[in-house]
């Protein structure tokens, strides 16, 4: 049968439809590109609503820049937490140093921004809202891209839709990679450490300030963002095995910190309490996710179920906004998937590559294991503290955004 002009035109100028898994920072950022570029977007989010809470994350070097071009910048400004200063402890409380927050954060001042996590995700979520189809409470329960015409996907809810394209935005254990790539540990790249976090009463009176305390293998810190009166609390510690029994239980992940930290003197018993109290408590390992490819057929992955960096580098967010930014960019400049995933890949592996590579060669300085690597950072600090800024790490700034291309 012969196609008629009319149906070759449907056909042409229907809009491709892309269903991204996940709504924190990766997620809205891609939709709002894709919508940009002409594409009808679906967003599905297994939390009944965009997810609030988590520690203040960085957004730095060409994140601004994609940052700026969605206009949201300005906000983001307002929200900038402007920490004064992070003050370091010894086993028993003693100041060792106090510098600049931006210094220790690795940041550039008056430049790079800090906001609490739940400020980026609503302001992501406030731009595309309106323009992309969301579905919250709800996560793909099959995906099957055999077809080879679209990617047939049958969601927990029980409904039924195909997608053209189908990319994983949900984060470092990712569900879309476990279901088309395979379990996470051929993947994970544990990075030693365990972290807990959560919020505490603010009742030692601090203001946009961080108390950090460590000895050696642990560390626990107090984040004041404003004059609020709450507090974020941070408990981290080396554990040479990911403790895998305590991944997924939060009582055993509660009892894992209890006994981490039970002979710790300054501020930490308290802090331990509050834990065993806290309905927020985030607990991780430390690690990154590194990948050979980023994608397999229809499907794709952005942020950190790509390419998690770890929160030792403070560019989670920033991956997730620049690599949002280029896989958009390349579907809109190659109407085939395969060239326009393969250009993603080519153009931002060395970016991520370069950022991951900031933790290696036991670069998470912040935390060291061994009381001697503890006095070298240490007397690192005293050097910040005379330091007017420190210098802007190339890795941040590595990628040069292209100008955002329209469709084809
Ligand atoms: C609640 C929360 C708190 C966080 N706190 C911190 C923190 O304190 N410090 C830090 O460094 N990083 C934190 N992160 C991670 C940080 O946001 C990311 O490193 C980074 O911003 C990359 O963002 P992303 O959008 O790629 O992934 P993520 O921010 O991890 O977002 C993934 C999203 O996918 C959703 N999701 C997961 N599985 C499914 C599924 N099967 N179906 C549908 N949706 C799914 C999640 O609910 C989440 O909204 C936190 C993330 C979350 C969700």
């Amino acid at each position: 049968m012969t196609s008629t002009g009319l149906s070759m035109d449907v056909r042409t100028t229907a809009k491709r439809t892309v269903l991204i898994s996940g709504a924190s920072i990766s997620g809205p950022a891609l939709a709002y590109w894709l919508h940009r570029a002409g594409f009808a977007v679906t967003v599905v989010e297994k939390a009944s609503a965009p997810r609030d809470g988590g520690y203040p994350i960085d957004i730095r070097g060409t994140a601004i820049e994609v940052v700026r071009r969605m206009g949201i910048l300005p906000r983001l400004r307002d929200a900038h937490i402007d920490s004064r200063h992070a003050t370091f402890l010894d086993a028993d409380g003693g100041e060792v140093a106090s510098v600049g927050a931006a210094a220790v954060a690795g940041s550039v001042e008056g430049q790079d921004l800090e906001v609490r996590r739940g400020d980026l995700t609503a302001t992501l979520h406030g731009k595309v809202r309106d323009d992309v189809e969301f579905l919250f409470g709800d996560s793909i329960g099959t995906l099957d891209q055999s077809s080879g015409q679209g990617v047939d996907i049958t969601f927990r809810s029980g409904r039924q839709r195909t997608f053209d394209l189908v990319v994983g935005a949900d984060g470092m254990h990712s569900h879309t990679r476990e279901s088309v790539f395979g379990p996470e540990e051929r993947f994970h790249r544990y990075l030693g450490y365990c972290f807990a976090i959560f919020t505490m009463p603010n009742t030692f009176g601090l203001s946009r300030e961080l108390m950090m305390w460590n000895t050696p293998g642990r560390a626990a810190a107090l984040y004041a963002v404003g004059g609020d009166d709450e507090l974020h609390a941070f408990l981290n510690f080396h554990q040479p095995e990911p403790p895998f029994g305590a991944l997924r239980n939060p009582d055993a992940q509660r009892d894992l910190v209890a006994t981490v930290f039970a002979d710790a003197g300054w501020e930490v018993p308290g802090m331990v309490n509050a834990m065993r109290e806290a309905d927020d408590l985030f607990f991780d390992t430390a690690g990154q996710i590194r990948m050979p490819h980023w994608s397999n057929g229809r499907v794709a992955l952005v942020g950190d179920a790509a390419y998690a960096p770890s929160f030792l580098t403070g560019q989670g967010s920033s991956l997730a906004l620049v690599g949002a930014y280029m896989l958009a960019n390349a579907l809109a400049t190659n109407r085939d998937h395969t060239a326009a995933l393969a250009a993603y890949e080519r153009d931002v592996r060395e970016f991520v590559a370069m950022n991951q590579a900031l933790v290696d060669n036991g670069a998470a300085t912040l935390f060291p294991t061994t009381a001697r690597a503890l006095e070298q950072r240490n007397t690192m600090l005293r050097g910040l503290v005379t330091m007017p800024s420190a210098p802007a790490r190339p890795a941040h700034s590595a990628l040069t955004l292209p100008e955002f291309a329209a469709m084809p």
